[in-house]
């Protein structure tokens, strides 16, 4: 029989996870702090918990899917939380993304408990998490990762083993820097080109047929061009994860001028009011920043 799988935290990201895996025959209950969140899930026939301790007594395996380190610390470590539930040989997976020193520790605190936990990461945003095609990175023990495989195929494609407890969030940093990179360096192109006469759509064309094509242009395309910030993946969301790339590069000696410098920028946005915005708004920025908006000056 499948095995009954908890899900804590249904937003953008870990709502359409629980539904992947209720169409692949598992039977999930779910839980999260804002009621409204499970609405939706509940009306199409989800079962619903009033407490993470709830979804893991029932649970032989619990994802968390949690906007950041202190979410997944109450909602495991927490009164009422995961491990207040849970019975020995429980499965946890974190999915979402957080520092890799927490997530040791969460494992180190599920050990004691004869918790088994893995970090598992995602990455491919809530078109991939709608698609079941996201990228998974995984911590923790092989035997476990061997165990959860089948529940990361209803989720994602690429499933990676990475190493040990936060190894998984470890690559999810390295990740975090590129596409954030990569919004900075997309959003400076079409902000020269659009300033000095040449239509953006066209910029984007270009540039996706040579070696400056990446999926940053392919995905959010459409954002750049029509100033659509609709979440996604939020400004503030993006800015927790370069403060946990940053700390870790601290933790290990490690410069990183450009992330430093980017996260700046986001951190401006936030300010402005824009932290609930889709991160491809980071263009609004360099827009300001050159006194253009990309598009403008059209006949
Ligand atoms: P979200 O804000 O849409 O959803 C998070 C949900 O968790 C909310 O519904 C919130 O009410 C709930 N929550 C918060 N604290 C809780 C608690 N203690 N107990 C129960 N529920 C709680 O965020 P999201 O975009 O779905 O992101 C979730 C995680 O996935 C984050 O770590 C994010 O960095 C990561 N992620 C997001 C994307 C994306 O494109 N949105 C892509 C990859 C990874």
């Amino acid at each position: 029989m499948a095995e009954k799988i908890g899900f804590i935290g249904v937003g953008i990201m870990g709502g359409p996870m629980a539904r992947n895996l209720v169409k692949a025959g598992y039977p999930v209950l779910v839980h999260d702090a804002v009621p409204t969140a499970v609405e939706a899930l509940n009306k199409d026939g989800v079962a619903v918990a009033a407490s993470s301790k709830e979804v893991a007594s029932a649970s032989d395996v619990v994802i968390t899917m949690l906007p950041d380190s202190p979410d997944v610390e109450a909602a495991v470590l927490g009164p009422d939380g995961v491990f207040d539930g849970a019975r020995p040989g429980l499965l946890l997976i974190d999915m979402s993304t957080i520092s890799p020193v927490v997530s040791r520790r969460v494992a180190a605190e599920g050990q004691k408990r004869m918790v088994r936990v893995l970090d598992a990461p995602v990455s491919g945003g809530d078109k991939g998490a709608i698609a079941g095609t996201l990228s998974i990175m995984v911590g923790g023990d092989a035997a476990d990762f061997v165990a959860a495989r089948p529940i990361f195929e209803a989720l994602g494609k690429t499933i990676t083993h990475c190493g040990p407890h936060g190894a998984g969030q470890v690559v999810k940093a390295c990740n975090q820097i590129v596409v954030a990179l990569t919004i900075e360096a997309v959003s400076e192109a079409l902000v020269l080109g659009s300033k000095a006469g040449v239509q953006p759509e066209l910029i984007l064309e270009v540039l996706g047929g040579g070696l400056a094509a990446n999926k940053v242009m392919d995905v959010r395309g459409p954002n750049f061009l029509n100033h659509d910030f609709t979440p996604g993946f939020k400004i503030k969301l993006h800015r927790k994860d370069l403060a946990i790339v940053l700390g870790t590069a601290h933790e290990y000696g490690v410069s990183l001028p450009v992330t430093a410098l980017v996260d700046q920028m986001l951190t401006t946005l936030v300010n402005a009011g824009k932290g609930e915005q889709d991160h491809s708004a980071l263009l609004t920025h360099l827009e300001s920043i050159s006194g253009h908006v990309v598009g403008s000056g059209r006949d």
